[in-house]
């Protein structure tokens, strides 16, 4: 057996290939055996357009059961796969294109001319369309075209997928993961978070993104569950499928989606052994109710695209609202200043980590990639955060959003969590605006429970009463909603540029 991930994956199922794969709503069932056929399909059809190893596959499909067996083929065919976010626009995707030079670009039908459009700028020798259904598509080809059954054989080191970030901070990176990186990591996921036989994988998360593609894919395969896979999150599907479900994971979003259902509770969860919570942060009243619902208590955990999972709350053990868990086992986290000096546990700065699971570099950026690393290997993630003594990460936030009003380090987490226990209040974002005394002030941007359900004045007064005076938000704006991206990130970026005053 390989190094390859798809080795190791059909090593993990070979005996259980007449076990559900996938399910979908519409009555679909793929098992191991179809899947592992499937997947041999595409890898043939891969070699014969020229996909050698190496070679990448841009992919920016809707999520369907032929995009996962597709991604599936490359990992056989030794490509380097490229999901992309099906909301890029067109100047995106062929800033994709340019960056990543694949031998093959896969889109959906009905984006086929401007594929064509972009695939003839960028040289991209083969453009092929693929629908959410096997007809007429490259599905269809793949079905009708035969199994090469051989897996590449491949190190540990050889890259098995490039993932953009979600740009939640700039310009999306094209983060470089091995095969080792990916199955040490759903290796360790599989164990600590106690994958049992007859776990069932609720899977409503977009498969273009290291939650739901590696996390939950390459877990849930690796130990032969079956997925119920849901094209999109969509509460109703939710609750119908939860009962059947032994394991979801989710952004925060969904568990506050779920929330607002006035009944949903414990008849939705008989079944539920555990719900995940990662990408975003998920405020401690967002645990608190849910537990108070339903019984259960969700197990918050930290990664993201470079490093895929760092830390977790304990699956045995006591989870932590607030707190993102320890460093999973074969996994190193410290917290550094700056400057790389590292800071003993209760001070707050830069989370750096190191293990297996980080990712090769930038795709093509080489400079980018030294910067964020340092000497002895350590990734700088740039997340804000501290450890306790036993080892407990907390996040803060991110360093590109830290408030410094006064040369003070002003952290919005601590803000926002001061905000959102308020009554009245639904969710907030605090950010840093220019100022002309102080370099930067604190603005915070608040969502009403309800229309007038809170105001400036009872803000002002909690905090005065909570917070030191430097730390005060200097300007409350009202909206409706925070902008978020397709991971339910908020997006501070686009809040900083809205609000920054213009005569600053
Ligand atoms: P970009 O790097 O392009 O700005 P991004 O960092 O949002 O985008 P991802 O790799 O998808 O792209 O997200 C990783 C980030 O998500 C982490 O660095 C962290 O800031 C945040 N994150 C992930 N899990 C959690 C969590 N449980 N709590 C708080 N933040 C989290
Ligand atoms: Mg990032």
């Amino acid at each position: 057996m390989s190094a390859n991930l798809y080795d190791i994956m059909q090593d993990h199922f070979r005996d259980k290939l007449d076990r559900p794969a996938i399910v979908t709503p519409e009555g679909g069932l793929w098992t191991y055996g179809d899947l592992d056929n499937l997947s041999a399909r595409f890898a043939g059809l891969l070699r014969r357009y020229g996909v050698t190893p190496g070679a990448r596959v841009v992919v920016q499909v809707d999520k369907s059961v032929g995009a996962v067996a597709l991604y599936l083929g490359a990992l056989r065919a030794g490509a380097i796969f490229i999901p992309l976010n099906t909301a890029y626009t067109e100047d995106e995707v062929d800033y994709f294109l340019r960056d990543a030079r694949p031998q093959i670009f896969v889109c959906r039908p009905e984006g086929e001319e401007q594929g064509e459009r972009l695939a003839a700028g960028a040289g991209v020798p083969f453009l092929k369309l693929m629908d959410t259904s096997p007809d007429e598509c490259f599905w269809a080809e793949a079905l009708e075209s035969d199994p090469d059954p051989e897996v590449e054989d491949y190190e540990a080191d050889d890259l098995a997928a490039i993932l953009y970030t979600s740009g939640t901070t700039g310009k999306p990176k094209g983060a470089m993961l091995s095969h080792g990186n990916l199955s040490s990591n759903a290796l360790t996921l599989l164990k600590y978070w106690a994958f049992e036989d007859g776990d069932v994988l609720l899977h409503a998360l977009p498969v273009f993104h290291v939650h739901g593609l590696f996390v939950a894919l390459n877990t849930a395969f690796l130990n032969a569950s079956k997925v119920i896979f849901l094209e999109k999150y969509d509460v109703a599907l939710i609750r119908k499928y939860l009962p059947d479900s032994t394991v979801m994971m989710g952004v925060p979003t969904f568990y506050t989606r779920l929330l607002a259902q006035e009944d949903f509770g414990k008849e939705d969860c008989v079944n539920m052994r555990l719900f995940i919570s990662g990408s975003a942060p998920m405020t401690a009243q967002v645990h608190r109710e849910f537990e108070a619902r339903t019984g259960m208590r969700i197990l918050e955990r930290y990664g993201m695209t470079e490093a895929g999972m760092i830390t977790s709350n304990p699956y045995h053990g006591e989870r932590i609202a607030g707190t993102v868990g320890f460093a999973l086992p074969g996994v190193e986290v410290r917290i550094a200043d700056p400057d790389g000096n590292i800071l003993a546990a209760g001070e707050t700065g830069v989370v750096e980590a190191r293990g297996p699971n980080i990712f090769e570099g930038y795709w093509q950026m080489p400079e980018k990639t030294a910067e964020e690393f340092r000497d002895d290997g350590f990734f700088i993630t740039g997340d804000v955060g501290s450890l306790d003594e036993e080892g407990r990460l907390t996040l803060e936030g991110r360093a590109k959003d830290l408030i410094i009003s006064g040369g003070l380090n002003i952290y919005p987490k601590e803000i926002e969590a001061c905000l959102d226990a308020i009554d009245g209040v639904k969710e907030t974002a605090v950010i840093a605006i220019p100022d002309a005394d102080f370099g930067e002030a604190v603005a915070a941007v608040v969502v009403p429970e309800r229309q007038g359900s809170i105001n400036e004045e009872k803000l002002r007064a909690v905090v005065g009463e909570k917070l030191a005076r430097f730390k005060h938000p200097k300007i409350y704006h009202f909206v409706d909603e925070l902008p978020r991206n397709t991971m339910g990130k908020v997006q501070k970026n686009l809040l900083r540029q809205f609000y920054a005053p213009d005569d600053q």
